[in-house]
């Protein structure tokens, strides 16, 4: 088990996401929650959360894990980019003086046990990876418990650690915020390539992924952007990896307007030319929601709200017309 840091000098490097902070004495790295305590590097918000709830698998979102179940969801404070459009800037950009523990990884373990028809534990709600030493030690446990793990994150991590994170993550949902470095570094203060990376060991390690991008007008709604990533994700991840894009509203810094139905129906047909299963989030109506066998198209599961149905899908989670396999998690 690796702690991901580096003692140098007065300071010490911390080497989970590629800030890699050289950290002073007493002082905090860039998310504000990993302290350099003297001798290691100290996690503030272990043991502290700000969410605990049983969401929809949909809603995280995940369409091709478990679909229909649902799973335990916790958060904490903090984040190692600063998205100006952050959609939950109230625990991921503003984080209090002090933290205050309010639960044990044991807790988190029992909740998931006990809570009806639920599949496992997702970390999301603000970045997770910076909560990295809790979520191993909850995962670590969960997995005993024979429950699944899912990460819903930025991806903006080092490697290391994301490959110790195989050996007890099930699932990833990892923002591909656009397909752009400048956007990445104008409005994420951050950098494209190493989510990329991630993107690509995630599929490489054949641990489920799904992609979330949030489309934002005038800012990531090129057409042609659109048509370069999904011809990068056919090609480097595989044209089954669900891509699902999410309508925008105004939050945190930015106030342009919510995105419009019309350009996230035509960065959908794009993206469908060269991916099996792209999804529309964020929309009031059911466009975009349903799944259709890449093979001989029937309609296999159709979603409205959280609700999902499964018209032509046997309980194996194949196309009851072709018997192509849909859902291997299911
Ligand atoms: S996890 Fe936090 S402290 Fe560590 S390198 Fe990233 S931003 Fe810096």
């Amino acid at each position: 088990m690796n702690s991901y840091f580096q003692i140098r000098g007065d300071s010490i490097e911390c080497k989970l996401c590629p800030h890699n902070c050289k950290i002073g004495s007493g002082k905090t790295g860039i998310c504000g929650v990993r302290k350099n305590s003297g001798e290691k590097i100290e996690l503030l918000t272990y043991g502290v959360t700000t969410g605990i709830a049983s969401d929809p698998i949909e809603k995280k979102p995940l369409y091709h894990f478990f679909p229909g179940k649902r799973i335990l969801s916790i958060g904490s404070y903090g984040c190692n980019i600063s998205c100006d459009f952050c959609q939950n800037s109230s625990i991921s950009q503003v984080i209090p003086e002090t933290f205050k523990p309010n639960t044990s990884a044991e807790n988190i373990v029992n909740a998931a046990v006990t809570a009806q028809d639920n599949i496992g534990i997702a970390f999301t709600y603000n970045e997770p990876v910076i909560w990295y030493e809790f979520i191993r030690d909850i995962s670590v446990r969960i997995k005993h418990e024979g429950l699944h793990t899912a990460l819903i994150s930025n991806g903006f991590m080092n490697s290391e650690p994301l490959i110790e994170m195989f050996d007890f993550m099930d699932a990833f949902n990892i923002d591909l915020k656009a397909f752009n470095t400048t956007f990445y570094r104008k409005l994420t203060g951050s950098d494209i390539e190493p989510v990329k990376s991630s993107l690509k060991q995630i599929a490489r390690a054949g641990k489920h992924l799904e992609i979330t991008s949030l489309i934002i007008p005038g800012q990531n709604d090129s057409l042609k952007d659109m048509e370069l990533q999904s011809e990068w994700i056919a090609g480097e991840l595989g044209k089954g990896i669900p891509l699902h894009l999410s309508r925008y509203f105004p939050r945190h810094l930015r106030k342009d307007q919510p995105t419009s139905e019309l350009t996230l129906h035509k960065l959908f047909d794009i993206a469908s030319k060269k991916l099996d299963y792209v999804y529309l989030g964020n929309l009031t109506t059911e466009t975009g929601q349903t799944t259709f066998c890449p093979s001989c198209h029937s309609k296999v599961s159709q979603r409205s709200g959280y609700n999902v149905t499964h018209p032509t899908l046997d309980e194996n989670g194949k196309c009851k017309v072709c018997g192509n396999l849909i859902y291997k998690y299911f």
